[in-house]
């Protein structure tokens, strides 16, 4: 907690101000449709003041405690994912010339610097999680890569998980760590902040802020200890790679499918899920195509269709594919779960299901016989 310096709630408008003055955009948190989304931010005004969120399965509402605080929220369903990983976006670009030849164009984005402000820690771990996918290794993705460059980011400490979070269990939050370059811990009274990296301290020498006092330290701690006792929810404290594995054949991933849409919803939600589909929409003259890739989801059938089959065909096959990929062989993938514990899946879930309640539920039952 040491190096701190504290921010007038009043002069919050400043630090909005500085990060526009580097010609970026500015994105933050807005009250949008009943919900809490990302965008564009040009006044402290528009922050969600006094908004707090109430989450249960299948469940968001906005609710306002009528202060003056602009981060009492703890998610909506949009994390960072839609600013480095587009929903859609062209790859390149074909035409065909008068004589017949093709001619191929790289479609890589114009990129302006985004500013965000109020990430929370699960996003940060989620974007930490995409980065290992997207960023290294033979196949860096040009795409992300030079929208993740672009990114600066201001976090947000958690005070008041949602019912749905379970970050505590996951080891993410419910405080930013790491991934930031700038995280505030909100008071009533204002702002702590801390710097985690050169531009990060660039922006707090541009604030008037003055040091954090004990006292003010000492009532980040007491909110922060609260938030981490306010999480009920958790996942189950074993080695889930190694339990899900052992139990591919239990009844309840044919429950779970009872119940189960198989709509997306949730794997749409996750700051983590990556896969997505490819392409081609070719123009109404036929002299010109674009590749596009847009994120898809290992809910829909189409997801595993192969050469004439769909591998798999029955929901309770796909429930089992994102619960064991998510939670079990994403450890020999990147080396940790692929869950942050930002229960987004459970609240836009619209039939309610719960990762935590269908993960222990599962790895608490006995395993497979063995053959
Ligand atoms: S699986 Fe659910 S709780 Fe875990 S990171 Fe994805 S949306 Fe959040
Ligand atoms: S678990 Fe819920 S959100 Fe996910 S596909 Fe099934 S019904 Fe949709």
């Amino acid at each position: 907690m040491n190096g701190q310096v504290f921010l007038a709630r009043d002069d919050l408008q400043r630090l909005i101000d500085v990060l526009r003055r580097e010609h970026r955009q500015v994105i933050g948190p807005q009250v949008r449709d009943g919900t809490i989304v990302f965008d564009t931010l040009e006044r402290a005004a528009q922050l969600p003041h006094g908004a707090l969120d109430e989450q249960a399965p299948g469940r968001y509402r906005l609710i306002s405690n009528g202060t003056r605080r602009c981060f009492a929220w703890a998610n909506g369903p949009q994390a960072l994912k839609p600013l480095t990983f587009a929903p859609r976006e062209a790859l390149w670009r074909a035409e065909r010339g008068d004589r017949g030849e093709m001619r191929f164009t790289d479609a890589q984005p114009t990129v302006q610097p985004i500013a965000v402000i109020g990430v929370r820690a699960c996003d940060l771990a989620a974007l930490h999680l995409q980065d290992q996918h997207f960023c290294y290794g033979a196949y860096a993705d040009a795409y992300y890569n030079k929208r993740r460059r672009a990114l600066f980011i201001v976090a947000v400490d958690c005070a008041r998980p949602a019912a749905t979070c379970f970050c505590v269990s996951t080891g993410d939050g419910p405080a930013a760590s790491a991934g930031f370059d700038v995280a505030l811990t909100e008071l009533d009274e204002g702002f702590l902040l801390r710097a985690k990296s050169d531009r990060g301290l660039e922006l707090l020498d541009a604030l008037p802020t003055e040091p954090a006092t004990e006292e003010q330290l000492a009532r980040a701690a007491a909110e922060h200890d609260a938030a981490v006792a306010a999480q009920t929810r958790a996942l189950p404290g074993r080695n889930l790679k190694e339990a899900l594995f052992a139990r591919l054949h239990h009844e309840r991933w044919k429950e779970v499918a009872e119940r189960c849409l198989s709509c997306g919803n949730c794997s749409s939600v996750c700051p983590t899920c990556f896969c997505h589909s490819e392409g081609d929409a070719p123009s109404l003259d036929g002299r010109q195509v674009e590749h596009y890739r847009q994120w898809d989801s290992c809910f829909t059938p189409g997801h595993s269709y192969i050469h004439g089959w769909t591998v798999r065909a029955a929901t309770h096959f796909r429930y089992r594919q994102w619960l064991t990929h998510k939670l079990g062989s994403w450890h020999d993938q990147y080396g940790r779960s692929g869950c942050v514990g930002c229960g987004r899946c459970i609240a836009w879930c619209p039939v309610g299901i719960d990762i935590t309640a269908e993960a222990r539920a599962i790895v608490e039952g006995e395993p497979d016989a063995r053959p």
